[in-house]
């Protein structure tokens, strides 16, 4: 199973690797793909991240939401494999300070034993 492109651009894990399962979700009904899920572990409980086949998003779904869109079935994962998800790239958006934790360059000038001035 591929990454599904959105979980790129999720906020979902921001961490640079981050090990995930990555699943076909099909209706048990009629073999309807219903789409790709991807969560840190499986089976996922109560909710999972999934990008719904034709949708370029991933949104997280509670699982006894999760039917069949052709004809209400329910759905199983069909398909399960561990991956890896990394991030090679930077993404900014995901860069932002976190609350609680000083900015890098912050941490930087302290580590440095230079007093940040709010003044200067
Ligand atoms: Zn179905």
């Amino acid at each position: 199973m591929h990454i599904p492109e959105s979980v790129y651009r999720s906020e979902a894990f921001p961490d640079p690797a981050t090990p995930v399962f990555v699943a076909e979700i099909a209706c048990i009904m009629c073999a309807t793909v219903v789409g790709t899920a991807i969560d840190e572990r499986w089976p996922p409980v109560l909710t999972v991240l999934i990008e719904l086949d034709g949708s370029r998003v991933l949104r997280r779904v509670e699982l006894d939401r999760l039917r069949c869109p052709q004809c209400g079935g329910n759905t199983e994962a069909t398909e399960v494999t561990p991956r890896l998800l990394r991030r090679d790239h930077v993404d900014w958006r995901l860069e932002r300070p976190q609350v609680g934790r000083p900015p890098k360059w912050l941490a930087a000038l302290r580590a440095a034993g230079r007093p940040y001035d709010r003044t200067a």
